[in-house]
């Protein structure tokens, strides 16, 4: 019964589709700076005859008012997808996103783009699972190719307890409307004929759960295809503005010192995974966050070989492969805090070993390029996304090695929250009192390494 409200409340009913008839984008829109052409075979046919010079700039690059309704701080694909939200669905336009460095610079260009929602507790079923319900559309929505791929994830099980931590998500799962499958050692090498499934591998194979419709998107273009929406309903993306501070009177926002000068503001929305204790520190408050690298790198190109997403929790290692034709290959966060945003090279050595020990096929292969981001992570493996103590300020943080996939679902739900003060059903769980109330929603199992 209990599942079942819940299915109610975070499940089906709420993947309804969004206002203004998701999926149909209207055919031409009026931006900031006038129509908005919309990206089709003939706007290229158009433009192919001009030699492509005529096409619109993607988004303006406007100075800072000196006073919005909402600032947003941090580009990434969260704090994008807020605004564009809120400009769409709330009808709010007198929005900054503010950004220290360039747009989608942080975990969003640097993450490994898995996108799922095989999570175990309801609350994150509900918010993961809304997010991919959008994903579905979200090109078609935003007029701009994300290259969403449901190509179908693998999560292997090599232990007695992998098996049973499986079955249990499955149950929990199924009853909240996601779909995963049971494919045991043999179903799994005719899905992915190159994965190793002998006995006498370290750690052999007994099986994986299968989400066919999880899958990989062009994370690059998330962040541009946000961008470029909610530039085009009037909202100013400030790039090279770092905010140094805030400005709080009484218990109340009113604003954000920023390196382009002071910004006055009676909602502010902190959405900077990575430094969220940073931003959290310059309002006085302490999140209960901590800060690690994560890595992750691509091999040299190669031909098709990969055709679905597979990773192992207990091995340490995931991996896809890209349209370019990489290897995207990731593994662990580092153990230690850092702000640096490089790992240590012992996670990649331990991440080759499984590579290797999963797929042989792979071990002359040459690795290209590796880099790193700088992940928060909560105690319980969840995000924030509230109002804080003081009124006017709303953080959505703490999303650890996995906020990628929920980008549509995060920004539309926390758009919800800014727009009304009040949080939207699937978010009403995140909250930061649940620190101290103890209703944590524990993840460090369907989270742990893999993404
Ligand atoms: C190597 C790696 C692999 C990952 N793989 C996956 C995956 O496969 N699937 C998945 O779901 N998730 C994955 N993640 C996690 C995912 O990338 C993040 O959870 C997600 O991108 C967070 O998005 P965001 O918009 O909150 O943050 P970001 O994209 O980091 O954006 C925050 C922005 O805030 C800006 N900022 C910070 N401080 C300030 C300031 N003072 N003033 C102004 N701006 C500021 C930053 O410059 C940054 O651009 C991975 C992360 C890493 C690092």
């Amino acid at each position: 019964m209990v599942c079942r409200d819940h299915a109610i409340r975070y499940g089906r009913r709420e993947f309804a589709p969004l206002k203004g008839g998701h999926g149909k984008p209207p055919r031409r829109y009026r931006g900031a700076t006038g129509p908005v052409s919309r990206y089709s075979i003939f706007s290229l046919a158009r433009n192919a005859l001009d030699y492509h010079r005529g096409w619109q700039k993607v988004w303006r690059s406007p100075d800072p008012k000196p006073e919005y309704d909402v600032v947003i701080v941090g580009a990434g694909g969260h704090g994008l997808a807020t605004a564009y939200y809120l400009a769409k669905e709330h009808g709010i336009t007198n929005v900054a996103v503010v950004e220290k460095g360039w747009l989608g610079g942080g975990n969003t260009g640097r993450n490994t783009t898995i996108v799922r929602a095989n999570y175990l507790q309801d609350a994150s079923t509900g918010v993961y699972g809304h997010a991919l319900k959008l994903w579905e559309t979200l090109s078609q929505e935003l007029n701009y190719n994300v290259m969403f791929s449901p190509r179908g994830l693998l999560h292997m099980a090599h232990t007695e307890h992998d098996l049973k931590e499986i079955a249990r998500r499955h149950v929990a799962n199924r009853l909240l409307g996601i779909d995963l499958e049971f494919l045991n050692p043999r179903q799994v090498k005719t899905f992915c004929p190159i994965v190793n499934i002998s006995p006498n591998a370290r750690y052999p194979v007994l099986g994986a759960s299968l989400q066919r419709n999880a899958g990989v998107a062009r994370h690059d273009a998330v962040a541009w295809g946000y961008a470029r929406g909610a530039d085009a309903r009037g909202v100013d993306i400030v790039q090279n503005c770092e905010v140094t501070g805030f400005r709080i009177e009484g218990g109340r926002m009113q604003g954000v010192d920023t390196s382009r000068g002071t910004i006055k503001a009676k909602k502010v929305a902190v959405v900077t995974a990575g430094h969220s204790s940073v931003l959290a520190a310059m309002a006085g408050l302490r999140l209960p966050i901590e800060s690690h690298p994560l890595q992750a790198l691509v091999s040299e190109p190669l031909k098709p070989i990969m055709n679905t997403v597979l990773m192992s929790n207990t091995v340490h290692v995931y991996v896809s492969q890209s349209d370019k034709g990489e290897l995207v290959i990731g593994a662990s966060a580092d153990l230690f805090y850092s702000y640096a945003q490089r790992g240590s090279i012992m996670v990649i050595e331990e991440q080759m070993e499984s590579l290797v020990d999963m797929f042989p096929i792979f071990s002359r292969l040459r690795m290209m390029r590796k880099w790193g981001g700088i992940v928060d992570i909560c105690p319980d493996a969840s995000p924030i996304i509230a109002k804080m103590p003081i009124e006017g300020l709303y953080f959505n943080c703490g999303w650890g090695t996995g906020g990628f996939k929920a980008i549509p679902g995060s920004g539309h739900v926390f758009a919800h929250t800014i727009a009304n003060d009040a949080p939207h059903p699937l978010n009403a769980a995140f909250t930061l009192e649940r620190f101290s109330s103890g209703n944590l929603i524990d993840e460090n199992l369907a989270a742990a390494v893999a993404h």
